[in-house]
């Protein structure tokens, strides 16, 4: 019998988890992930191929993956006296910041509602986790947030700048004071910064505790899972030693060098992403009873008023279009639904199911 042995030994808290769930889109438009809808041109998917070709697939990968950590601290003008590690998606360079600092009784703090990895990394490097709720308007709570610090002394906040599920980008003077406040580390999670047009990269070298995250996920790279944690080479350093020899696999390395070689190609889907954004946005607001909150990433929050997000998922769902609904929403997020910013013709297609829904 394995179920009383998997009993006895594996931790309580990891037994009572449910799996991260991602549904299987099918043949729907999918809205529902924060992805980039596009492909590249013909001619570069080809000339992308034939270099794949050559990539050594039998030999182990470089395991500082130096050629692409130097080109992506290029494109994404990281200062120059500031060092870079990657990770097989920003997921894992939060894993790395966690199990770097995880002592005993280390608390992992962030404002709520945000993304969930940072709770859950949290439980599974066994740090405690301190969720600090937003105000109203999804703007950090600075009185909460003070006493909070104080109280907990956290290893490390994580601020999703814009945040996630919520779009916005929190006031950059509320992050400077919790960067100023904060005994330990602040990570910067700029998995948006594509849309947002700030960023605190800039400011790396004006504070001792800030690191600054970055992804490709969100610019068109979502399969390839490639993130970038930059930061003074203090702190870079240690994390370095926690990361996994070769965690950027080959065609990684050589895929994410290529795009990188073409950004203004990822640059262009980006900027068509922002314009295409302005007009879901209106086209959002031509609904009846919709509440939707201000973006500066490539998805919008909204809600209906006296729909339950449920009823709207799930028509939605069957007109052929999966957004996302988020895991037992309280609070300000009750009753909230998440849309990704797709193609022209999905988003049409997302705007008129939805108005036909509010219909009935
Ligand atoms: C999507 C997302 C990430 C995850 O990025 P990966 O590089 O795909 O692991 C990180 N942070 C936030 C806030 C996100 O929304």
């Amino acid at each position: 019998m394995v179920k009383p042995l998997v009993k006895e030994w594996i931790r309580d808290d990891i037994r009572a988890l449910n799996a991260y769930h991602v549904p299987d889109p099918g043949e729907m438009i999918k809205l529902d992930a924060m992805e980039n809808p596009y492909l590249w041109p013909e001619a570069m998917q080809q000339l992308w191929l034939s270099q794949l070709a050559n990539v050594p697939l039998n030999r182990y990968p470089d395991p500082s993956a130096a050629k692409l950590t130097a080109k992506i601290e290029q494109v994404m003008a990281v200062p120059k006296s500031m060092k870079s590690i990657l990770g097989n998606g920003s997921d894992e360079l939060i894993q790395i910041i966690c199990m770097a600092l995880a002592k005993p009784d280390s608390v992992v703090m962030a404002p709520e509602p945000t993304f969930v990895m940072y709770q859950m990394i949290a439980q599974f490097t066994n740090m405690h986790y301190q969720g600090i709720p937003l105000d109203e308007q999804f703007q950090l709570d600075m009185p909460a947030m003070r006493e909070a610090i104080e109280k907990h002394q956290p290893a490390v906040i994580f601020l999703a700048y814009p945040n996630n599920p919520t779009g916005n980008l929190f006031s950059e003077q509320d992050v400077r004071d919790i960067i100023a406040m904060a005994p330990g580390l602040v990570v910067v999670d700029e998995a948006y910064h594509a849309f947002a047009g700030h960023s605190f990269m800039p400011m790396l070298g004006e504070y001792a505790n800030l690191v600054v995250m970055r992804t490709v996920s969100k610019m068109g790279l979502a399969g390839l899972r490639l993130g970038l944690l930059s930061g003074r080479p203090e702190w870079l350093n240690e994390f370095d030693k926690v990361r996994l020899p070769y965690n950027i696999n080959v065609l990684t390395q050589f895929s994410a060098e290529f795009a990188l070689e073409h950004s203004d190609v990822l640059q262009q889907q980006t900027d068509q992403i922002c314009a295409d954004r302005i007009k879901l946005q209106s086209a959002l607001n031509a609904l009846p009873n919709i509440t939707q909150y201000p973006s500066a990433a490539n998805f919008i929050l909204f809600k209906i008023a006296d729909r339950q997000s449920d009823d709207i998922f799930t028509a939605l769902k069957q007109s052929g279009i999966l957004i996302k609904r988020l895991a037992n929403p309280s609070g300000p997020l009750k009753n909230t639904l998440r849309v990704t910013i797709g193609t022209e013709q999905e988003n049409a297609a997302f705007i008129k199911s939805l108005s036909d829904i509010l219909k009935h």
